[in-house]
């Protein structure tokens, strides 16, 4: 915490030996020192008070307050927040996801400099690696299964300097086993970056495990509601010290305080949120796979998943995620028709939502879906979000879609 945010409460001695639900409603909080308020208030300002003195300022120091692109009230408020609930030693916040991936990747990457990553990842980090960091930077890419440890192995080059995958990979759900990925990043000199947007803490921490920053999109299961967007990488107070110096003060993707506050006070149920989420795909998902008339389904939990023993180990019993891919038996076109006949479920990008989302991801996605499983060529796919409702309404409602879908 800055030196001059005053009341925060608990302080850090107390947080760090708190369990994580309490950390979830507490972390971050701060007493108004105005009028003592115990909710911590929303911050507009753009600039802070500057001392008597302002002489020994560090005009580009992000610890203390003095202007809001580089640090500010709300967005340290939910910095100590993530550090807590992923177990780091600090963390940045920014606009989006896409923002906070980007400030990796611009600070720990030059000209010359390879990474390896994730064949199966968000489409935004697809086109960076793919097109505009070699294109414009010069920078080595190479595309590997992280399904596969000798393919991931082989990929590795003296000038490794990254490795970068998601734990469960949107939108196929390919797992990767992090620790195994951790040590062959490690052994090639190279750091290891996480995007775990979607296996948040409790249910995943992967600095645990040898990442060395993880990132999230806020704007999924961290806020939860569907209304604010926001990014975060943590990791170590050196690497997050040099991210914020070069990518946050020099290139300026901030968070407003205003997303930064709602995204603090969604995080507050995100471990209810979770355990919610993760049943309920669990039932979803056998139903789906139960019914003859859905093609395929891939989700980490059933058997039938290409990496399901991996996830087995890896998430040790506390759920396999609450997305999916899946197809019914038909063209694009009865996809869609499935889609338009759902009446609780809502057609929508984005997850991670309290309310159930499907999108229908048609056959060519952005860089070519070869690098999906074949079926999935085949059919294309809807990408299935898990909310909060009751997941007897979610499976009647997917039912019912099905009968309309393909009359008897
Ligand atoms: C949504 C998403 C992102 C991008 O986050 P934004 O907040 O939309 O910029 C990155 N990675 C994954 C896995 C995502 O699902």
């Amino acid at each position: 915490m800055t030196q001059n945010i005053k009341h925060p409460r608990p302080d850090k001695k107390a947080l760090d030996t708190l369990e994580f639900d309490t950390q979830a409603v507490h972390a971050g909080n701060t007493t108004d020192s105005a009028g003592g308020a115990i909710r911590t208030p929303i911050v507009m300002a753009n600039s802070y008070g500057l001392p008597d003195d302002p002489s020994e300022m560090d005009w580009s120091d992000t610890d203390t307050l003095a202007y809001t692109r580089n640090s500010g009230f709300n967005q340290i408020c939910l910095q100590t927040k993530l550090t807590a609930l992923e177990r780091g030693e600090d963390s940045a916040v920014f606009a989006t996801g896409v923002a906070a991936l980007h400030a990796v990747f611009f600070t720990l990457l030059k000209t010359g400099d390879h990474v390896v990553v994730g064949d199966v990842t968000y489409e935004a980090v697809w086109r960076l690696m793919a097109e505009l960091l070699p294109e414009k930077y010069g920078i080595e890419t190479t595309f590997v299964d992280m399904g596969d440890l000798d393919a991931v192995r082989a990929a590795m080059r003296p000038n490794t300097k990254l490795v970068h995958t998601e734990v469960i990979a949107n939108p196929t759900t390919k797992v990767a086993d992090v620790a195994a990925i951790a040590r062959i990043a490690h052994d090639g000199g190279a750091l290891l970056s996480i995007d775990s947007t979607f296996t948040p803490p409790p249910f995943f921490r992967p600095l645990e495990l040898g990442a060395d920053l993880v990132e999230h999109s806020l704007t999924k299961y961290i806020n939860g509601h569907g209304d604010a967007m926001g990014g975060a990488v943590i990791g170590s107070r050196e690497l997050i010290g040099r991210i914020k110096s070069e990518a946050l003060v020099d290139v300026g993707g901030t968070i407003s305080p205003f997303n930064a506050w709602l995204i603090m006070r969604g995080s507050v149920t995100l471990p209810l949120r979770l355990r919610q989420h993760l049943s309920t795909a669990e039932q979803v998902a056998s139903f789906l796979e139960s019914d003859p008339r859905v093609k395929f389904i891939h989700y980490p939990g059933l058997s039938s998943h290409p990496q399901h023993e991996v996830a087995v180990r890896q998430f040790a019993g506390r759920g396999f995620g609450a997305m999916m891919a899946f197809a019914v038996d038909g063209e694009p076109a009865t996809q869609n028709r499935f889609v338009a006949n759902l009446r609780v479920i809502t057609s929508a990008v984005s997850l991670g939502h309290d309310e159930t989302l499907i999108v229908h991801v048609a056959g060519e996605a952005r860089g070519g879906s070869e690098r999906y499983p074949e079926i999935f060529q085949q059919y294309g796919h809807l990408r299935l979000s898990i909310g909060l409702e009751d997941p007897r309404d979610l499976i009647a409602d997917l039912q019912a879609a099905l009968d309309a879908t393909f009359p008897e």
